[in-house]
């Protein structure tokens, strides 16, 4: 998945078609991955995830140019999140895989609806990082995903109280951006805040939004004390509210247990 999420992302960037096979009548046939500097086809084997990274020293086989971080960062990333979640539904360590094996239709939607979310997340955390944008094609979907879920799966008393923060919390994102004339938030980050709200109910939506705050501003600092970055950069803040996303949705009960 976070092979296929780079191929996507290499596509999106470039504007390319992504199932270009299918449009030529191919359909079972996805167009094969190259490399994006001598547009070579590449073999099975230089397509191992992380593997062939290593293997071939960081570079492409035929021109020898570097193969960026992106590639083996994605995937290693999209790899521990994957199991992360099937863990947090499973817990892997107490005979979780057994209880796997056995799951009825619900669980088995529950649990790809979850990598679903995380695969755009990871996408939209790519995106916003290199080119400080959150494509309005990956957080539609988000948003309309996470409401049709709830809407169905979320009892009407909570509910209310899910739009209402959610509501609340992306109205304060979009009042910062637009005071900032988006300087401190773009309009992105109010939609992903939106979304967040929608995704992880309060009070999890909270502890999110909390500690985005914190860990943007220390790596900010330590990025600006490093001197990779000055106070005049932008820092993209979609990647911070998409990791307090995931660290709220792996570990809200035991952080809350600790205020
Ligand atoms: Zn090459």
């Amino acid at each position: 998945m976070g092979s296929f999420l780079n191929c996507l992302i290499y596509r999106l960037e470039n504007n390319l078609p992504i199932f270009v096979d299918l449009l030529k009548n191919k359909p079972w046939k996805f167009s094969r991955s190259f490399c994006p500097h001598c547009k070579k086809d590449l073999k099975w084997f230089e397509l191992i995830p992380i593997i062939s990274f290593v293997i071939q020293k960081f570079c492409c086989r035929s021109c020898h140019r570097k193969i960026s971080w992106q590639y083996p960062v994605v995937e290693i990333i999209t790899g521990l999140l994957f199991l992360l979640i099937f863990n947090s539904q499973f817990s892997l360590s107490a005979g979780g895989f057994n209880e796997f094996l056995d799951l009825g239709i619900f669980e088995i939607l529950n649990l790809v609806y979850l990598l679903t979310v995380t695969s755009l997340l990871i996408l939209i955390a790519v995106f916003d990082y290199k080119y400080y944008i959150i494509p309005n094609k990956f957080i539609y979907p988000l948003i309309l995903l996470v409401t049709g879920y709830q809407l169905l799966l979320t009892p009407h008393s909570l509910l209310l109280t899910t739009i209402i923060v959610s509501f609340a919390f992306a109205t304060f994102f979009f009042l910062m951006t637009v005071l900032s004339g988006g300087r401190w938030m773009g309009m992105g980050d109010a939609k992903l805040v939106l979304f967040m709200g929608l995704f992880l109910g309060w009070p999890r939506i909270f502890l999110a939004i909390f500690l985005s705050f914190i860990l943007g501003s220390l790596i900010s600092l330590i990025l600006i004390f490093t001197k990779q970055k000055t106070l005049k950069d932008i820092i993209p803040f979609g990647p911070f509210l998409i990791l307090g996303t995931f660290i709220a949705l792996l570990w809200s009960d035991y952080l809350i247990g600790l205020i």
